[in-house]
């Protein structure tokens, strides 16, 4: 069985805790390979090889850590495929949607590459008599990441190519779930250049999470993941005096007005709830369809539902691929089986469904559950699964206050054709992310990903000009150089004025 160990120093460092955990092929449910759990004394060893890595990289040129960057993104460009099928083998999502997470995290890649303009700084010359003022950005020193199974390369993406392009180092605790992305991104970045030290992957659980959140040479900690263990991230570190960014779970809405395109969005609705089959924090799971539309809309879903396409990732017919665990997909089926009884009209049921040869994997089909009541399970929680949930609203305003009353507020959609109708969703919209027709509205990477309430605890979004701000500290420096034929000021008690 293949072992996946720590990425520590530039070098593979074997896991000293004697645990591992195991590591499956969703489409198959076999283990194919075991993962080393750190102690919080490997933890503690890592935190040291990043702090020493920073004494020289936080000291490094601008030309020096572009240099690695433009090298990095060539070497990731030129191993896009084998990325992706790392992701396939651990996740189980479809190799072009691997592919898809892998451009995406790209883009960070190439942002990083720029920080040549975006860290230079301001100056304002004579703010007094001869005094000129500069703010300037510096590295905090060692950070740490910590993702998601669901996006095993971009979400990492998302961290530590701002953060070391920032000057800092950096430690990243991937999901244990499917952990070898992570160790493939980092043995490039050493290819490409990136000194030892300066990117270091360490596999773990909780253990290897609290020992990193308590950890006094940790300087901050960004986090994806859950929005229970993002609140847990968030107290934590805060408490033990370190710049926190935690993003968590979501339910997304799209709201359909009566005006819309009911094909184009059953088309978007379908790709956006079931693409990954429902494992993206921006998946949507609640359609509100406003007015008369609604039979119609789900009509249309549901005819494209059935038409998708379910099978192993790595098959290029398959269009969606399995869940990540048997006690996942169980727990997705629940909320499909319960739903009739809290209410809900259930117009596709995938429980039970299986792929031929395949039988172990963890396989669900695709749901639809329609007249979904806001106090039921299927739509208060965040399911995680092809679980599309539509719900109706007498007005736009109707649908408005149902989305604003839920706790999450991540991504949301409108499709509309009129403008009006989509400036004012953009401004009423209690969510960090909105689409006007476009059903994913991931920001590219110059601009910030993040949501509001439950989906985000912390100040600042992930990536583009938040993520720069967020992996730097502020430094204002003011400066008097008096005229070589002026006398020195003298003794003034009075606090500085300028003039
Ligand atoms: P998770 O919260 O279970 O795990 C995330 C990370 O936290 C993993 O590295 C895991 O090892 C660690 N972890 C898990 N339990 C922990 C504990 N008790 N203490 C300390 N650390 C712990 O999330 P997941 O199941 O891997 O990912 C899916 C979740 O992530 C979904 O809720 C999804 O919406 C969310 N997500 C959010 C975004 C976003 O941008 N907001 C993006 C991707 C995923």
């Amino acid at each position: 069985m293949k072992t996946v160990n720590h990425w520590i120093g530039g070098k593979t460092v074997e896991g000293a805790s004697g645990n591992y955990g195991p590591v499956t092929d969703p489409a198959t449910g076999e283990v194919t390979t075991q993962v080393a759990l750190a102690s919080a004394d490997e933890v503690d060893a890592a935190v040291r090889v990043a702090q020493e890595a920073f004494q020289s990289w936080g000291q490094s040129s601008l030309a020096a850590r572009t240099k690695v960057l433009f090298a990095y993104r060539a070497l990731l460009d030129a191993n896009r495929d084998a990325i992706a099928e790392l992701i396939t083998a651990e996740h189980g999502k479809v190799h072009s949607d691997a592919l898809g997470e892998v451009a995406r995290g790209l883009e960070i890649v190439e942002l990083a590459c720029g920080i040549t303009t975006q860290l230079k700084g301001e100056l304002s010359t004579s703010v007094s008599s001869r005094v000129d003022v500069s703010s300037i950005r510096q590295p905090l020193g060692v950070v740490a990441g910590i993702t998601p199974f669901n996006f095993p390369a971009m979400v990492p993406m998302w961290m530590f190519p701002l953060a070391v392009a920032c000057g800092n180092t950096f430690i990243l605790k991937p999901s244990e779930k499917d952990p070898s992305a992570a160790n493939k991104l980092a043995e490039l970045a050493t290819e490409a250049g990136l000194p030892a030290g300066v990117l270091n992957v360490v596999h773990g659980d909780k253990v290897a999470v609290d020992a990193l959140l308590a950890h006094p040479g940790i300087a901050a900690v960004s986090f994806v993941g859950s929005t229970p263990i993002a609140r847990h991230i968030h107290t934590t570190a805060s408490a033990n005096g370190k710049r926190v960014q935690a993003l968590g779970g979501a339910k997304n809405h799209m709201l359909v007005l009566p005006d819309a395109d009911l094909d184009a969005a059953a088309d978007a609705a379908v790709s956006a709830a079931y693409g990954s089959a429902g494992e993206r924090c921006m998946a949507i799971s609640a359609v509100v369809a406003v007015g008369s539309i609604g039979d119609a809309l789900v009509e249309k879903i549901r005819e494209r539902a059935e038409k998708i396409k379910i099978g192993p990732g790595n098959d290029p017919t398959s269009e969606m691929g399995p869940l990540i665990t048997a006690a996942h997909r169980d727990k997705v089926a629940s909320y499909v089986k319960g739903a009739a009884d809290q209410g809900a009209d259930v117009i596709l049921d995938g429980t039970g469904y299986t792929v031929g040869g395949f039988e172990k994997g963890h396989w669900i089909g695709l749901s639809l559950l329609d007249n979904v009541k806001t106090d039921s399970d299927a739509y208060r929680d965040e399911i995680f699964g092809p679980v599309l949930c539509v719900l109706r609203a007498e007005t736009y305003e109707e649908g408005v206050a149902l989305i604003n009353a839920s706790p999450f507020g991540n991504g949301t959609a409108i499709f509309t054709r009129d403008g009006g109708a989509a400036r004012r969703f953009q401004l009423e919209i209690e969510a960090g992310m909105v689409g006007v027709n476009v059903p994913i509205p991931v920001p590219v990477g110059y601009h910030s990903f993040g949501g509001w309430k439950d989906s985000l605890f912390g100040d600042h979004h992930i990536y583009g000009n938040d993520g720069i701000h967020f992996y730097t500290r502020g430094k204002v420096v003011t400066t008097r150089w008096p005229d070589p034929s002026e006398a020195p000021v003298g003794v003034d008690l009075g606090f500085p004025r300028n003039h």
